[in-house]
């Protein structure tokens, strides 16, 4: 569209700046934008009545513009018909934010002339593509900047660059050099070696490498922790190793040379690792695995272990299961010592009792859990893999010029938002109810039996929460000394 300057009846416009950080073009402040701006209405003989300033330093903050809220209403109120912006991205942010600029530029009939690409037709559909295209592009270089910072620190995980805090068993060879440190609760100066991060300590190497053995020769965590008081090691700050202390430990991607970055994988670090890559992920692949945890005997031996609560008057506590204190008989006591009148095995047979009972009634298939919709699994994986051979082939495109960059921006987006919903797909399809085993089993004691302990917990966690509350004292209504009233049953599904 060409402005035709007429004497008397100059054409109206204004001019829209915006400052931000996702500059396009070398270091385009506002001065700049302006002059380039009011030069381009000199030469085509507009009248400039106002110009709009925005400070914005980034256009995906969300802050509200002030001046070009203004601007709208102005030119809505038919101020002008020409609007000047050094580029497109200088005005709208969003494809939200442009639908509603081009909406108010037919309405109105304004024009939009930018500095770098020419004269932006709203009124023609190519001049509508045109200006989402800018916006698109705008927009990839903003999300780009974001990109250049995660990769910056990403480069960091990969050179092992420790941020501070408690010193990783394994890590950190004194150099012999001494530095000065602020001590943060005296607030005095102290002098400490100097440690080299990347560098191993031998005898904690040497330590780690064992016990990655003894996990593939079939050790426990709970051996370890013991050979670890016998020996005399300790954490890194002096303490006694912990249950979850060895479990970090033996888990931890460093020791095998891989780095990390906001809990994933990142690659290979640049330094030696103190434990082979494959013996690590074995042991990783051992400690994660549910099914090891009855086999190893580090889960609980009881059914209610850690799951029944104590609620003796408002004791908060779980509890477990100890034989000693000269009792007779293994027996459910919490943390704050309460016991008595908690025989495990009774306890636990009552409990099953009830659960059982509770799974046999005719209504029990109303405690099962709504089944996923029919998910097809195979389907679903199948799309999948199409997805991502789209995505590779987006790439190969890409790379090869056959495509442009928003191109390949669109495609692979969509084709993401579309993977992500298949994954959540079969997330679901996964979850499978404890209970399926057990109700509409012909015989429920005899399916519930027959239920590994791991397994059987599963189900109660799921479908019951039982407190020991206080018992009566002396003996019951039926000469036994157990009051079964104190166990007490808060159903988490389906009612009573
Ligand atoms: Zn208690």
């Amino acid at each position: 569209m060409k402005a035709t300057p007429t004497a008397g009846a100059r054409t109206r416009a204004v001019i829209y700046c915006r400052i931000s950080q996702d500059r396009t073009g070398a270091g385009l402040g506002v001065d700049r934008q302006r002059e380039d701006c009011e030069a381009l209405a000199t030469r085509n003989g507009w009248e400039v009545l106002e110009t709009y300033v925005d400070n914005d330093i980034s256009a995906f903050s969300g802050k509200k513009r002030p001046a070009y809220r203004r601007m709208l209403a102005d030119l809505d109120a038919g101020k002008a018909t020409v609007v000047i912006v050094w580029h497109t991205d200088r005005l709208t942010r969003s494809i939200v934010e442009l639908e509603e600029y081009i909406d108010l530029s037919d309405r109105r009939g304004i024009s939009t002339h930018t500095v770098q690409a020419g004269t932006v037709d709203l009124a023609t559909p190519s001049g509508r593509m045109t200006a989402r295209i800018l916006g698109a592009v705008a927009r990839q270089e903003s999300e780009h900047k974001g990109e250049r910072v995660a990769r910056a620190r990403r480069q960091k995980a990969l050179n092992g660059d420790w941020m501070g805090g408690i010193r990783p068993f394994g890590w950190g060879l004194p150099t012999g050099e001494m530095r000065t440190k602020v001590d943060r609760k005296t607030g005095e100066e102290v002098e400490e070696p100097e440690l080299d991060m990347l560098k191993a300590v031998p005898e904690e190497a040497e330590a780690l490498r064992y016990w990655t053995d003894q996990m593939l020769s079939g050790g426990s965590i709970r051996s370890l922790v013991q050979w670890c008081a016998d020996k005399g090691v300790t954490t890194t700050r002096g303490n006694p190793v912990t249950h979850t202390d060895m479990r970090d430990m033996l888990m931890r991607p460093r020791n095998a040379g891989i780095a990390v970055y906001r809990g994933e994988e990142v690659g290979r670090g640049k330094w030696d690792p103190i434990v082979d890559e494959t013996k690590y992920r074995a042991v990783v692949a051992i400690l994660k695995d549910p099914s090891r945890r009855t086999v190893r005997g580090n889960q609980p031996k009881w059914l209610g272990s850690l799951l029944y609560r104590c609620g003796r008057g408002d004791c908060p506590h779980f509890v477990y299961v100890t034989q000693s204190g000269g009792r007779q008989f293994p027996s459910y006591r919490c943390q704050s010592a309460h016991g008595g009148g908690r025989r495990a095995e009774v306890v636990d047979q009552y409990v099953e009792d009830t659960i059982v009972e509770r799974l046999s009634r005719d209504d029990a298939h109303e405690l099962l859990l709504p089944a996923p919709d029919d998910v097809d699994v195979a389907a679903l994986q199948a799309e999948a893999e199409e997805i991502r051979g789209r995505m590779r082939n987006l790439a190969g495109m890409y790379g090869g010029g056959q495509i442009d960059e928003v191109q390949f921006t669109e495609g692979t987006d969509t084709a993401r938002g579309q993977l992500e919903g298949i994954t959540q797909q079969l997330a679901r399809a996964a979850e499978v109810d404890p209970l399926v085993e057990l109700v509409g089993a012909k015989d429920p004691r005899k399916a519930w039996r027959a239920m590994p302990l791991d397994r059987q917990r599963t189900v109660l966690r799921s479908l019951v929460e039982v407190t020991l509350k206080t018992p009566r004292p002396g003996r019951m209504p039926d000469g036994g000394y157990f009051d079964y009233e104190a166990v007490v049953f808060s159903w988490k599904r389906g009612g009573s």
